[in-house]
């Protein structure tokens, strides 16, 4: 008896065991390991948010389950922010789901909307949750490719006709993990467009749709008219309000879709803490004041980085969003190389490329997690390193 399920023994290894075994390994050595690889925000979540979880936590009303799709206070924030940021409307009843972060309402939308053998259009490189979600679903993942010289937005006439026929859904994320690209609104008006001719769901992944730089707002893929009709979007407070391990986030779009995951939910957990809900319902419905200084820290850093990896001689585009930066690997380096380097000789941490998809093969993405300081010390030991291969 092996008591584990073939869904579990397919999953794909851990990449990154290696590297953390090695990590582990020289920081009991005493290196000072700089762990660039982990894309969560090293910022502490907001007072305001900390001060309502606290308060709404010690009223006993507030102890029991909460509505399966999520209490209406929180349904509304999320309204709210909608027409504000983007001037779309939702029905806080209908059209917004409360989930357990967007990585649990993404795996369980698989579950609720692909059945096993069909295939849904994925980013390659792209957030791995993904492929994975797809996977458990016993759907198939069909290559979305996403290149550098198209400014990593969709190729769509790079796949074939067949397997777009036989998709039902097609992912996309932008602001993007891993590459840090952002999107127009043209870029969502040719997604509608192409997941209508195609019967396809849409859903976009807005992780970090309020983490942008330099003037530029993300759009959402709501904003273009009749969106609703075949579109879901997700969107998180983990990255935006620094809440990772809170674990709240939201489906808003097609009524029928947010109906169908809801009811996969509603047997699978029963929503999230309501203090938590309540919590990010005030971020959700503050000055956003506090998010626009996280951008700005991002940009500062993201900045730094950009100017001396330049110096380097490393080759990178210059973001306008998200948590993160994008680069090529120098020549003569795979990713896994280069990664193996940076941590055995200088002690840094980054994620290799290709874990993120084939395409994502040649180049290294660095998490803007750790203070100015610290990524001027890994400029520092960089430099030290002979890095024409
Ligand atoms: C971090 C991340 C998520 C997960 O967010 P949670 O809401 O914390 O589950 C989803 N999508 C992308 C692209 C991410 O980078």
């Amino acid at each position: 008896m092996s008591f584990v399920s073939n869904k579990v023994n397919d999953l794909p290894p851990y990449l990154f065991s290696e590297f953390q075994q090695k990590k582990k390994d020289l920081r009991e050595k005493g290196v000072d390991v700089i762990d660039l690889g982990i894309g969560a925000p090293d910022l502490p979540t907001p007072d305001f948010i900390i001060d309502r979880l606290t308060e709404e936590a010690r009223a006993p009303a507030n102890h029991g389950y909460s509505t399966y799709s999520g209490i209406k206070e929180f349904r509304e924030a999320v309204a709210h922010f909608y027409k504000r940021r983007y001037d779309v409307e939702l029905d806080p009843e209908t059209e917004v789901l409360a989930v357990i972060g967007s990585k649990e309402g993404i795996a369980n939308l698989m579950q609720a909307t692909v059945n096993p053998g069909e295939k849904v259009l994925v980013p390659d490189p792209g957030y791995p949750a993904y492929r994975t979600a797809v996977q458990l679903a016993g759907g198939i993942s069909e290559q979305l490719p996403l290149d550098e010289a198209n400014g990593y937005l969709p190729l769509y006439g790079h796949i074939d006709q067949a397997s777009v026929n036989q998709a039902v859904l097609m992912l996309l994320n932008y602001p993007n993990n891993p590459t840090a690209a952002t999107a127009d609104y043209n870029t969502f008006l040719e997604a509608i467009a192409f997941a209508e001719k195609n019967q396809l769901l849409l859903v976009h992944d807005a992780a970090y749709d309020m983490l942008t730089f330099d003037g530029y707002e993300a759009p959402s893929v709501l904003q273009v008219p009749e969106a609703k009709a075949c579109a879901v979007e997700f969107g998180s407070l983990s990255k935006n309000f620094n809440m990772t391990g809170w674990r709240i986030g939201y489906a808003v779009g097609n009524r029928k879709v947010i109906k169908a995951l809801s009811a996969l939910k509603s047997n699978i957990d029963s929503s999230q803490f309501i203090p938590v809900q309540k919590a990010a319902a005030t971020a959700l419905t503050s000055d956003y004041s506090a998010v626009d200084e996280h951008s700005k820290i991002y940009e500062e850093r993201m900045e730094t980085l950009y100017t001396s990896f330049r110096k380097l001689g490393i080759e990178a585009d210059k973001p306008n969003g998200t948590i993160f930066f994008w680069a090529k690997v120098p020549d003569g380096f795979t990713s896994m190389s280069f990664a193996g380097k940076l941590l055995d000789e200088a002690g840094v941490i980054i994620t290799p490329g290709n874990a993120f998809g084939s395409r994502g093969e040649g180049y290294f993405r660095v998490a803007l997690t750790v203070s100015i300081d610290r990524l001027e010390e890994v400029i520092e030991r960089m430099k030290q390193l002979n890095l024409e291969g």
